[in-house]
């Protein structure tokens, strides 16, 4: 069979000299992806990636590949020699290949990027559009506006015919752009803001602080699960794990309930910190989204940056909920999130938290702790985890 999967890669093209790294990254992620298929052949033609293998695995192939970052979309395509003859049967193979049923519409697409190919494209488009016509004339005609099929036409070293073009993610491939630690929750949320900074290339590790005894063991199965469905993406994933429960026993005794949020958010971000410096991390990232609750007011974000001096990284702070969920559902995470199974931030949650937090109160507040040390003991404390699909 002269079926291939082609795969297109996006921005990549624009990264002039570094293209061939992040594209050599790309075509690796992308060979791991399906190494469990049997494949026949691989190799890059003018800067698509073709394999070759059994048409029947191609759908499954795709939802696979789908999930390597720094792909525009896949294509099933036909392959066939340097010839308008060949060229023209290839097109009826792949009509034939959609089981036109009703009348339906067409249109022909070439691109010669091989100029050397003695047909050019204006012309190549209406002998093949002919051939089509010609062999499927009762049902098929050329609509060249509003297509049902198009017949695209690659000629590079091989020359290509196919018509599906089903989307990738886009962005770039993981590790092209940092490292940065993902303070995971168990909300909706948190995954996805891990989800689109692993598209723009940020490999990706969690951090979660959980209250045990107050939060389950489920609790924490939960964002396991999360973590793991994440990974699908971004490839294996650390996954520190902390006990907040000391550091909100402090908090609770020694200063204002209205405060506990904001407090124990600056507690999440030093330690971040804390971690990043130790395993060298570039960014904080986390799933805030502005105005969304209390605690996400543009005041607090603030008293929440000054505790740190490194970035943390807010890739939903101007994303609705709707938006948020949509991609949560897409990207497969959303039904785990929505599990009942409370993360720490509810044990000790305020009825009023404070929403537009001053500095200099947070800063009195936190005279009444002994913050280097409860930072150190939770540090001590930590659990590490490797987290990867099967
Ligand atoms: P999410 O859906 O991600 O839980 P949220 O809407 O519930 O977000 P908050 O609870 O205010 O919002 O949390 C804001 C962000 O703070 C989260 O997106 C996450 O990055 C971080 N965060 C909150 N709780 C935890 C936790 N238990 N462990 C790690 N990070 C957390
Ligand atoms: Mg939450």
């Amino acid at each position: 069979m002269n079926w291939y999967l082609s795969v297109s890669f996006g921005e990549l093209a624009l990264k002039g000299k570094n293209r061939k790294t992040f594209e050599d990254r790309a075509v690796k992620k992308i060979m791991d992806s399906v190494k469990d298929f049997e494949i026949e052949d691989f190799y890059k033609d003018q800067g698509k990636l073709y394999i070759k293998a059994n048409k029947e695995d191609f759908d499954e192939m795709i939802d696979h590949i789908k999930k390597v970052f720094g792909i525009v979309y896949i294509s099933p395509v036909i392959r066939v020699g340097r010839s308008v003859e060949e060229i023209e049967k290839g097109a009826i193979q792949l009509i034939e290949s959609k089981n036109v049923t009703e009348k339906t519409s067409f249109k022909v697409e070439a691109k010669r990027s091989d100029k050397s190919f003695p047909v050019k494209s204006p012309e190549l488009n209406p002998k093949i559009g002919g051939a089509i016509l010609k062999k499927f004339g009762s049902k098929m005609y050329v609509d060249v506006h509003n297509p049902d099929i198009m017949v695209y036409i690659d000629v590079k070293n091989h020359i290509y015919i196919y018509s599906d073009k089903i989307k990738g993610y886009g962005g770039l491939p993981i590790g092209s752009s940092g490292r940065g630690l993902l303070l995971l929750s168990g909300g909706i949320d948190s995954p996805v803001a891990g989800f689109l900074l692993a598209r723009r290339g940020v490999e990706i590790s969690a951090l979660h602080f959980h209250s045990y005894p107050f939060t389950s063991d489920r609790a924490f199965e939960k964002v396991h699960k999360l973590a793991e469905e994440l990974s699908y993406y971004t490839g294996k994933i650390t996954m520190y794990s902390i006990n907040l429960l000391p550091i909100q026993r402090e908090i609770n005794e020694k200063c204002r309930a209205r405060e506990m949020t904001i407090l124990s958010r600056r507690f999440m971000m030093r330690i971040g910190e804390e971690i990043s410096k130790k395993h060298e991390y570039n960014a904080l990232i986390t799933g805030e989204s502005l105005g969304q609750v209390a605690s996400q007011t543009i005041e607090s974000v603030g008293v929440i940056n000054q505790v740190v001096s490194m970035p943390i990284l807010r890739p939903l702070i101007g994303m609705d909920k709707t938006e948020i969920i949509e991609i949560s559902r897409d990207i497969g995470t959303y039904e785990t999130s929505i599990l009942p199974f409370e993360d720490c931030c509810t044990v000790f949650l305020p009825d009023r938290p404070v929403t537009k937090p001053r500095l200099s109160d947070i800063l009195k507040s936190e005279e009444n702790l002994d913050v280097g040390k409860l930072v150190e003991d939770a540090i001590n404390s930590m659990e590490i985890y490797e987290i990867e699909v099967e």
